[in-house]
């Protein structure tokens, strides 16, 4: 009887269920604002990701997700029931691949708590990168990783918008975590059971932490490996030459947290930060043989380094400048917000004290060496700190201080696209604009070769073909960064 009630019930129900299933908008229909399976981009300035200067003048044809053409726009054969856009005055470049980006943020507050307390931005996250432009994301280290594993899955599958997604496993750390919600390595086995298991589960990266042991490093390395997946670092304990050595694929960051020409490094031991900056800010020279030695093992030995020069700007007295940081207010929780300007008021205090300055130039100087010596220099935005950087404005402010650095915008560009799919070894696939490859683009008002912040201006950002509204993704951000 109670299951006779229960089937008259599912059948009544079934009916509208079913109407509502086959008539329901798709998650992903308030954001997107060309639909068209064959687009064409008209009139429009192309930076290709390889590198090369701008060409002006191009029409762009997206047909069913993929480029079919890119030529000069007197010349271009427009397919018939292509849904074309002028752009004239716009730029066109890949879809950024972005190397460095969490999906949790630093809560507002957790200095009390811990050293480093963060949240998941399961909502806000995926939506702001893919509107800064980010259409690939590696994760870069986990706090939640079957939450991260999630967000995967429902960007995948269409139940929310976002990057591609790299998700990388929990953090690979020692004795010495300074963060309450890293696990805590116990040797070399846990460390192999740890990648294997999360392996099992989905990751497809790896991030090894600064008070990981030598020998913890060279069994996740060798554990990684053999699942054919890579693993990086932001390493402290282990400096970049003798990780190099041991085969890891990629290191954070830069030369700011190689404490191998510290006079204090101890073998295998993660020394204090300060007197480890002093030294460097103090010292190290950028051209020294010791420097360009590290360079030439990296560089031997394959190993890629991730730029992530807007995190380190924000701990530069007075900068980033307040209307970048202004950007990000609208989807910023309150009390995150004024964290923000809190910490950038103290910073600002005891700027006469500040290494900063100093080290970001340093920062920057490396990273032309290391490109220049034939390195593999990628980006990310590494949305953590006191919380100044959120993911997707980040990457826009690291394509700006690349080329504060010296590269082109052109290089800033390549380093940001083609560069991190060579690494992925998805460049057949994306990374450039050339016929063939996936449609994923980034449509801004500007010429981004004349001027760099024309980056900031998104106006769609395509993924697959599907053109997103950048300004809408942003919107409906508002006031959750720092909640969800
Ligand atoms: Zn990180």
């Amino acid at each position: 009887m109670k299951n006779l009630r229960l089937l008259a019930v599912g059948l009544l129900f079934a009916p509208t269920y079913l109407i509502a299933q086959s008539t329901a908008p798709s998650p992903l229909s308030p954001y997107i604002s060309v639909s068209s399976p064959v687009v064409a981009l008209t009139h429009v300035e192309v930076i290709d990701g390889t590198g090369a200067a701008a060409v002006p003048d191009q029409t762009v044809v997206l047909d069913h997700g993929k480029i079919a053409s890119v030529g000069p726009s007197a010349a271009a054969q427009i397919p018939g029931g292509a849904k074309s856009l002028d752009l004239h005055g716009h730029t066109v470049y890949p879809g950024l691949v972005g190397m460095h980006e969490h999906l949790f943020y630093t809560e507002p507050g957790s200095a009390a708590l811990h050293a480093f307390s963060t949240g998941e931005l399961t909502e806000t996250a995926p939506r702001l990168y893919l509107a800064a432009g980010v259409t690939t994301a590696r994760t870069t280290g986990s706090i939640e990783t079957y939450t991260d594993l999630r967000m995967k899955q429902a960007i995948d599958s269409g139940a929310m918008p976002g990057p591609d997604l790299d998700i990388t496993g929990p953090y690979l750390e020692g004795p010495g975590a300074f963060s309450i919600q890293m696990h805590v390595l116990s040797g070399t086995a846990d460390a192999t059971r740890l990648v294997n298991y999360w392996a099992k589960e989905g990751a497809t990266s790896w991030k090894a932490y600064m008070d990981i042991t030598p020998a913890e490093l060279r069994a996740a390395i060798d554990a990684a490996h053999a699942h054919g997946q890579k693993l990086t670092g932001h390493l402290c304990s282990v400096g970049f030459t003798e990780a190099a050595n041991m085969g890891i694929d990629n290191l954070e960051h830069g030369i700011l947290v190689d404490t191998e020409f510290y006079s204090g490094k101890k073998t295998g031991v993660c020394p204090d930060q300060r007197p480890v900056e002093q030294e460097m800010a103090a010292k190290l020279d950028m051209n020294s043989a010791a420097v360009m030695a590290m360079i030439h093992t990296l560089v031997a030995q394959h190993v890629a380094v991730t730029s992530t020069l807007a995190i380190f700007e924000s701990f530069v007295p007075n900068l980033p400048p307040m209307r970048f940081l202004e950007r990000e207010q609208g989807p910023m929780f309150s009390e995150a917000w004024s964290g923000v300007l809190q910490t950038r008021a103290q910073i600002a205090e005891h700027a006469s004290q500040s290494l900063w300055p100093v080290l970001l130039k340093k920062e920057m100087q490396f990273e032309r060496e290391f490109a220049a010596a034939g390195g593999l220099l990628m980006a990310g935005c590494d949305p953590t700190g006191y919380g100044a950087i959120l993911p997707g404005f980040g990457d826009q402010r690291n394509l700006e201080l690349l080329v504060q650095a010296g590269f082109t915008p052109a290089r800033a560009i390549q380093i940001y696209t083609q560069n991190a799919a060579k690494y992925l070894g998805r460049d057949g696939r994306i990374g450039t604009i050339a016929p063939g490859k996936q449609a994923d683009l980034v449509v801004v008002t500007g010429d981004v070769a004349k001027d760099i912040s024309a980056v900031e201006h998104v106006d769609l950002v395509f993924k697959k073909g599907v053109g997103y509204d950048s300004r809408k993704l942003i919107a409906s951000t508002r006031g959750m960064v720092g909640i969800r």
